[in-house]
C-alpha cells in the first residue's frame, strides 16, 4: 500500500479538504467525520468514561461513507463530556481506537472525549493576546523548560508542584526568601517560555500519579490533546484543556510568550498510533516490505509528504494557535517534515496569528520519503522556509564543544577556533542562514549535558571560578550574538544534572527528578545569584540595543565588523547601527589578557568579566584589557 497512498490517483480521490474532521459539539448534536478511505465500515462507540477497558458503552452508531474517503454520523443530543473510540472494520480485521482528531481524552489518551471548548475558558481568554505582539524575530529571548522541573523540587515551595499550573504560581519563594518559577524568569527577562512536550504522550502512565515519574516527552499519542499527567485530574477530559488555557493565559498576564514544543516526526508506536490503525502504516513512512523508515532514529518517521499526513500537521499547529493561544511552535527534527507542510503551517497560522514564530531542528537525518522529489526542513534548505529558523549547532559546537565527545574543548575552554566561523556564527548568519532571523543561537537545551556540566567534562581539573568564567564567556557571546537568543532554564543557575554518584547525567530523558528538577536552593549560594544577575544584565543589555537584533543580512554586514587579533584564543567586533551608539565587543578565551585598541572617544564598559547591564561600570579612552577567559562589551559615550 505504501505506494499507493503516495500515489496521485490515490492523493486526488482521498484528499479530504474540510475543516470538520473530529467530533464537532453543538448543544442539539455532535457531528463526526473520520478519515478512513480503506475502511469497509466504520462505528463510533459512545462510553460513560475515559477509562480504558471500563465496560460503560452508551451506544454504538453506525457511520456512513461519504466524500473523499471520509465517514460522518451525527448524534443528537448534548454530547459534552462523552467519550468515545472508533470500531475500524476492513476485511477480516476490526481495530477500535481513538480519533486522530480527539479535541481531549480520558486517562492514558485512549479514549476520545466530545467536548464543548468555549466552556474550557478562563475568564477574560476573549482578550489574551500574546504580550510580545509586533516584536521582531531577534526581539525574542527563550527560556526552554519542562513543566515538573519548574516545580517538583521542594526547594521551589510551589503548590501545584509537577503541573501546568505550577508554572504560573506568583510569589513562590525559597525557605530563605529567594524567588522561584515564573517570578525567577519573569525577573530574567526572557520574552519566550518554550515548554517541552505537553500534548499527550504515551511513556508516563496517568493512572498511576502517586509514583514520581518522569519523561521528557518525545513520544507523541494524542497531537491535540494536552499531556494528561501535568493536570491535576487526567480522567476527566475537560480538565486538562482548562488548564494549559489558564497556564497560557497566567503566562501571557505575566508578560511571557509561550512556544510549545511539538514532535510531528514521529509517534511513540507507529502500529499503536490511533492514524495507523485507522488507515493502516498511512502516517509514517514504510517501504512496500514493512520497513519504517528510521531517520528519527525513535522507530518511525511520519510521512508529512502524504496529503492527509501534511494537512493533519497544518491542522494541528493551527488548532494549538487558535484554541490555545500558543505563541510559537519548535519543532522537534524537523529535517524529517517536508518543505511543503513548513511552509504550509506558517501560511496558515499566520493568516490570524502573523506574529507566531516557528523554529526547529534542522539536522539532516537518513529518512526515505514516500515520495520522490521531496524537499526536507533541513538547515541546507533554510533559504526555501525563509520564516523558519533553526537551531544553530554551529555556535554550539564552536562555543561548547561537540556533543559526540565531551571531552572536546570548546571555543570558551581554550580551543582554536577556526576565526571565520566564530565571526559568522557572531553575526547570526553561519554558512547555512541566509538571514540572523533564521538562527536561533544556544549553548544548552534539554538534550546533552548541561552547559555547565559540559564545561566540566572538558575542563575537569579548572577550579570551579574558572568554569563559571568559561561558562559566562559563552553566555555573553549568545546573548550579544545577532540571532536570536535561546537557553535552557537553569543555564544562569550553573544548572547540573548530577547522578548521585559524583557524575552528571547526559541524556536524562527519563531520569528521576533527582537528576532533571531545577533545585532552587543552588540560588543561596552567591556565585549562583551572582550569575543570575549577570544573565538579567547581559538580557537587558541587548533590549537596549537595537543593533544586537537585526533582521536582515544587508544590515549585519553594515553594522558588525570583525576587529583582527593576533590571539587565537580572542575575537572582537565593532558594530555601528543607525539609531544606536556605536559599540565594542571583545571575547577573550585565552589565559592571557587580551588588549584591543578603542577608536577616539570615550568608551563606557557595561559588560566584563563578572558584572553586566545598561549601566556604565568604568569609562576608557585609547584601548581596554579584557582579562583571562571573560568578555567585555564597551559603548560610546563621547
Ligand atoms: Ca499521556
Amino acid at each position: 500500500m505504501a505506494e499507493f497512498f503516495s500515489s496521485p490517483e490515490f492523493e486526488s480521490a482521498y484528499t479530504y479538504t474540510g475543516s470538520d474532521l473530529g467530533a464537532t459539539w453543538t448543544k442539539e448534536s455532535t457531528c463526526f467525520r473520520l478519515w478512513a478511505p480503506t475502511a469497509k465500515s466504520v462505528k463510533i462507540n459512545l462510553y460513560r468514561s475515559g477509562n480504558p477497558g471500563a465496560e460503560d458503552l452508551i451506544k454504538s452508531v453506525t457511520m456512513k461513507a461519504d466524500v473523499n474517503g471520509t465517514w460522518v454520523a451525527a448524534v443528537k443530543g448534548d454530547l459534552n463530556g462523552v467519550y468515545y473510540t472508533y470500531t475500524v472494520s476492513r476485511n477480516r480485521r476490526r481495530v477500535e481506537t481513538c480519533d486522530p482528531y480527539a479535541r481531549t481524552t480520558g486517562v492514558n489518551g485512549l479514549r476520545a472525549m466530545v467536548i464543548d471548548l468555549a466552556s474550557t475558558n478562563p475568564e477574560g481568554w476573549e482578550a489574551d493576546r500574546d504580550p510580545h505582539a509586533g516584536i521582531q524575530l531577534t526581539d525574542a529571548v527563550i527560556g526552554e523548560l519542562h513543566v515538573r522541573d519548574l516545580s517538583i523540587d521542594p526547594s521551589a515551595n510551589i503548590k501545584n508542584a509537577g503541573k501546568y499550573l505550577g508554572v504560573i504560581e506568583t510569589g513562590t519563594k525559597t525557605d530563605s526568601g529567594i524567588p522561584t518559577g515564573i517570578d525567577h524568569f519573569k525577573s530574567l527577562g526572557i520574552t519566550h517560555l518554550h515548554i517541552l512536550p505537553m500534548y499527550d504522550y504515551g511513556s508516563v502512565d496517568e493512572s498511576h500519579l502517586e509514583i514520581p515519574q518522569f519523561n521528557w516527552g518525545y513520544d507523541p499519542i494524542n497531537f491535540n490533546v494536552p499531556e494528561g499527567s501535568y493536570s491535576s485530574d487526567p480522567f476527566h477530559g475537560e480538565v486538562r484543556v482548562k488548564e494549559v488555557k489558564q497556564m497560557v493565559k497566567g503566562l501571557h498576564d505575566n508578560g511571557i510568550s509561550v512556544v510549545m514544543d511539538v514532535v510531528y516526526n514521529h509517534v511513540y508506536e507507529a502500529k499503536d498510533f490511533c492514524f495507523n490503525q485507522i488507515v493502516p502504516d498511512y502516517f509514517s513512512r514504510v517501504d512496500e516490505s514493512g520497513v519504517y523508515s528510521n531517520g528519527s532514529f525513535c522507530g518511525n518517521d511520519t510521512a508529512s509528504e502524504r496529503s492527509m499526513v501534511h494537512k493533519y500537521i497544518v491542522d494541528s499547529v493551527c488548532y494549538w494557535a487558535d484554541e490555545y493561544h500558543i505563541d510559537g511552535f519548535r519543532f522537534d527534527l524537523v529535517g524529517l517534515i517536508d518543505t511543503d507542510t513548513i511552509n504550509s503551517i506558517i501560511r496558515e497560522v499566520h493568516k490570524k496569528h502573523p506574529n507566531v514564530m516557528f523554529y526547529g531542528e534542522g539536522w539532516t537525518m537518513p529518512t526515505i520519503p514516500t515520495k520522490p522529489d521531496i524537499h526536507l526542513t533541513t538547515q541546507p534548505n533554510a533559504a526555501e522556509v525563509p520564516e523558519f529558523a533553526f537551531f544553530s549547532d554551529t555556535i554550539r559546537d564552536a562555543l561548547r564543544g561537540s556533543t559526540m565527545d565531551t571531552s572536546e574543548h570548546g571555543f570558551v575552554a581554550g580551543a582554536e577556533v577556526d576565526k571565520h566561523l566564530l565571526h559568522s556564527c557572531f553575526m547570526g548568519m553561519p554558512f547555512w542562514a541566509p538571514n540572523p532571523t533564521q538562527s536561533v543561537n544556544y549553548v544548552s537545551c534539554h538534550d546533552n549535558n548541561t552547559l555547565f556540566d559540559r564545561i566540566l567534562l572538558s575542563v575537569p581539573e579548572a577550579p570551579h571560578d574558572v568554569r563559571v568564567r568559561m561558562n559566562n564567556l559563552a553566555a555573553a557571546f549568545v546573548i550579544t550574538a545577532q540571532g536570536i537568543p535561546f537557553f535552557q532554564a537553569g543555564e544562569e543557575m550553573l544548572r547540573t544534572k548530577p547522578d548521585g554518584k559524583g557524575g552528571v547525567v547526559e541524556n536524562s530523558y527519563a531520569s528521576p527528578d533527582s537528576v532533571n528538577a531545577i533545585k532552587w536552593d543552588a540560588l543561596n549560594d552567591p556565585v549562583v545569584m551572582n550569575n543570575c544577575n549577570y544573565y538579567r544584565g547581559l538580557l537587558a543589555f541587548r533590549k537596549a540595543h537595537p543593533s544586537l537584533r537585526l533582521t536582515s543580512r544587508e544590515a549585519v554586514m553594515d553594522t558588525v565588523t570583525p576587529i583582527h587579533l593576533d590571539n587565537p584564543h580572542a575575537v572582537a567586533f565593532g558594530i555601528r547601527g543607525t539609531g544606536d551608539v556605536p559599540m565594542i565587543a571583545v571575547f577573550n578565551a585565552g589565559i592571557h589578557p587580551q588588549t584591543v585598541n578603542l577608536p577616539a572617544g570615550k568608551w563606557g564598559v557595561c559588560v566584563n568579566a563578572n558584572k553586566a547591564g545598561t549601566e556604565v561600570l568604568e569609562t576608557l579612552e585609547d584601548s581596554v584589557c579584557v582579562e583571562a577567559i571573560s568578555s567585555m562589551v564597551l559603548v560610546k559615550i563621547g
